[in-house]
């Protein structure tokens, strides 16, 4: 199946790796924004936007001028930013996630069943990032600290081209406890972001995370 698709920070690191693996797939991109402007020839199934949480009002008034789905993967996202995408979701499919890694979402899945076995041993999230990143702590330590249930010091080091990494520290006077995950390139978050748009475009309207688009896979396995 092919996507007529459009890219929100077409531009940026993350715009990058989704052209260039879309394309490799032979999705069709149709539509381009960035902070020079909106570029569309035709109409878009799929808005994928990796930009800015300033971008988001008019990420959503796109989708419903075009009646496209959307697959969101910006960080640094508010509580109005949340209630935006849940009341697109009323009218479009949307999914959001601050990590479209599959290990990372597999993480917060056990940490969510298996943290509250911890929940009187010391916690400390780690992450670590390039050092263009804006925000800090990242979306993903966010994400894990959401996950385990409880606040914790989270420590943010900007180094270099660090795609993402991300550990959970857990401690009490006996043991230690250390769960990490590493991306090796930003080409996993734009294959997490393919799988999402290819569930996306034939989701009934709603809002979904990518754990929803890891288990609808997982169904699809058991049945075939
Ligand atoms: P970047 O700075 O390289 O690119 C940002 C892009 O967004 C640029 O093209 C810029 O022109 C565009 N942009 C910025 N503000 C805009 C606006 N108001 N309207 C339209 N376009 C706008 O950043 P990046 O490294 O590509 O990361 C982009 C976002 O994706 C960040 O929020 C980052 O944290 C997030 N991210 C998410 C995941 C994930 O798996 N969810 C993975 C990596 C990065």
């Amino acid at each position: 199946m092919t996507m007529k698709y459009g890219v929100i920070g077409c531009s940026g690191r993350m715009g990058q790796a989704i052209t260039d693996l879309f394309g490799r797939s032979g999705h069709e991109l149709v539509l381009t924004s960035n902070l020079s402007g909106t570029e569309c020839r035709a109409r878009p199934e799929v808005l994928v936007d990796f930009s800015s949480h300033a971008a988001l009002a008019g990420t959503a008034a796109l989708c419903r001028a075009h009646g496209a789905a959307l697959v969101v993967g910006t960080t640094a996202l508010g509580e109005e930013h949340f209630a935006l995408l849940r009341e697109l979701g009323k009218e479009a499919a949307v999914v959001q996630s601050f990590n479209f890694a599959t290990g990372v979402n597999v993480l917060k899945m056990i940490l969510r069943e298996y943290a509250p076995l911890l929940s009187d041993w010391d916690l400390e999230i780690e992450e670590t990032h390039h050092d263009k990143k804006k925000d800090a702590p990242s979306g993903t330590a966010i994400l894990l600290r959401d996950a385990i249930g409880r606040d914790c010091p989270m420590h943010s080091f900007r180094l270099g081209g660090v795609p993402g990494d991300h550990s959970a520290h857990f401690a009490n006077d006996g043991e230690v406890l250390t769960f990490t995950h590493r991306a090796l390139s930003r080409g996993v978050f734009a294959l997490g972001a393919l799988r999402a748009a290819l569930f996306v475009v034939n989701a009934e309207k709603g809002f979904y995370t990518f754990e929803d688009v890891l288990k609808h896979g997982m169904k699809l396995g058991a049945a075939s």
